[in-house]
């Protein structure tokens, strides 16, 4: 009696419970995953051989990527659920780009769920990465600390917004490779007065060079942190 009360009271408050996020399809196996199984089936897993330090599908079996034979990486690890292209691409597009920011619900369960299967263990804090805020300001939100935050309530962690971006950067869907790397060097800062805790995940939208993350990582590295784990929704 007391819980179909309670359920009601829920459905009245979080109307969207058991409804695709994407297609609005609702149904009652969809949960709090706010997907539908179709959407779902439309994001591509990335899957087979991956390099162990940043998540690159490669061919042959083998531990590291080439790049991550000859750059030596701040970060310990590079984690990412689905492959940037298609149906995810759109997505996350709509979630950084067109005013979406509800579908970090959806992300944010996925990521969840992920560093769960993953078996992801003794993280001591989740840090979002940061962007500049006069994006922060124009978009009213940002993305990536949407996502940090869904994960550390759901996994019990504190949020630490420990680093800070002291400076704007050309965006670096404009620029091409080592460009890439370069443009990132020196953009992040660490936020004086927090703790820095030794084991960290570290939450971006995107993994594409791994510049944004190898940066803060860097930071965070030089200020205490001793293992940060980077975790992407797409690369
Ligand atoms: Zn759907
Ligand atoms: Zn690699």
């Amino acid at each position: 009696m007391i819980d179909n009360i309670l359920r009601d009271i829920a459905e009245i408050l979080l109307p969207e419970k058991n409804t695709c996020l994407v297609c609005s399809y609702k149904a009652p196996y969809i949960q709090k995953s706010y997907i539908c199984m179709y959407c779902e089936s439309l994001l591509s897993r990335l899957e087979g051989v991956l390099c162990v330090k940043c998540s690159k599908p490669m061919e042959h079996d083998s531990d590291l990527c080439g790049e991550c034979v000859k750059i030596e990486k701040a970060f310990d690890k590079s984690l990412a659920l689905f492959e940037y292209r298609d149906k995810t691409k759109a997505l996350i597009n709509d979630f950084k780009y067109h005013n979406k920011s509800y579908l970090y619900k959806m992300f944010g369960y996925q990521m969840v769920k992920f560093l769960k299967d993953t078996g992801v263990t003794n993280i001591k804090a989740v840090v979002p990465v940061p962007i500049h805020q006069s994006k922060e300001l124009k978009r009213g939100y940002n993305q990536s600390e949407l996502l940090a935050s869904y994960i550390s309530f759901n996994l019990g962690l504190p949020m630490l917004k420990l680093v800070k971006r002291n400076r704007d950067t050309t965006p670096q869907s404009r620029l091409e490779g080592y460009a890439r790397w370069n443009n990132m060097a020196g953009a992040f800062d660490i936020r004086e007065g927090l703790p820095v805790p030794d084991k960290i995940l570290l939450v971006d939208d995107i993994y594409t060079t791994g510049a944004t993350v190898n940066e803060c990582s860097k930071v965070l590295k030089q200020n205490g942190a001793e293992e940060i784990i980077c975790l992407a929704i797409a690369r």
